[in-house]
């Protein structure tokens, strides 16, 4: 096959370190899963149902990765900008309409990760019935650390997961309380979705959620991932 000629530069393929490899992870695409901690649906005011209700989702694109220590500019349009601290599984096979026994062989590994949000965008949206795009998915608004192969076992189904801001601890709690788990969230996403190596699924944050302003500094931390680390700058 010939080789486009392209009338500009074509788009950098963003890519994460992987521990313990001289390789790295290409990201193809970042979905995210909305309220699945009990406590910080309730805090969004939209408590959950599992019996009634399945995981929803929403998707920001790889080019608005930022990796982990960065200085990233407070972004436009908002005066709410807050973080998410959440467990991040990195898929690295194909699956589609999965088992939750297929989670296993699907998993390459995991990071850290900071759903960066305009929470005064995302609310209007959801208040309007318009997307979350002008919300969630925005240049920078999506940090990761480098990703660690998973172990044995492969599934993550416990751990604490916190999140400080200027050394104060604003989130923390554990992986056991994700309403929906990595096999039911693999299971349900790929009856939607050919998963294929290179997807990044954020699965949600704890309760605490809060805004940053210019100056803050973010550090997060999960039991056998990792830390994560974000400085807030001045405004563009
Ligand atoms: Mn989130």
């Amino acid at each position: 096959m010939t080789t486009p000629r392209l009338a500009f530069a074509a788009p950098d393929i963003v890519t994460l370190p992987i521990r313990g490899s001289g390789a790295r992870f290409p990201i193809r695409r970042i979905f995210c899963v909305g309220r699945n901690y009990h406590a910080h649906a309730i805090e969004m005011g939209r408590p959950v149902d599992k019996s009634t209700t399945r995981p929803f989702y929403f998707l920001k694109d790889a080019s608005a990765t930022v990796e982990s220590g960065a200085t990233i500019p407070y972004p436009p349009g908002t005066q709410d900008y807050q973080y998410e601290m959440e467990l991040v599984v990195a898929i690295g096979a194909h699956g589609f309409r999965l088992t939750e026994d297929d989670a296993e062989r699907m998993v390459f590994g995991y990071c850290c990760g900071l759903d960066m949000t305009r929470r005064d965008l995302q609310m209007l949206a959801r208040e309007t019935g318009r997307p979350w795009d002008l919300g969630k998915d925005f240049e920078q608004s999506a940090v990761f650390t480098g990703i660690v192969p998973k172990g044995r076992p492969g599934v993550l189904d416990g751990g604490e997961i916190r999140l400080q801001v200027n050394g104060r601890t604003m989130q923390r709690s554990s992986l056991d309380k994700l309403i929906w788990s990595i096999p039911e969230l693999l299971a349900d996403l790929s009856g939607f979705y050919h998963l294929q190596p290179g997807d990044l699924i954020m699965t949600g944050t704890p309760e605490g959620v809060g805004p940053v302003w210019p100056g803050d500094h973010l550090s997060g931390h999960i039991d056998a991932v990792g830390d994560i680390e974000l400085h807030i700058g001045a405004p563009t």
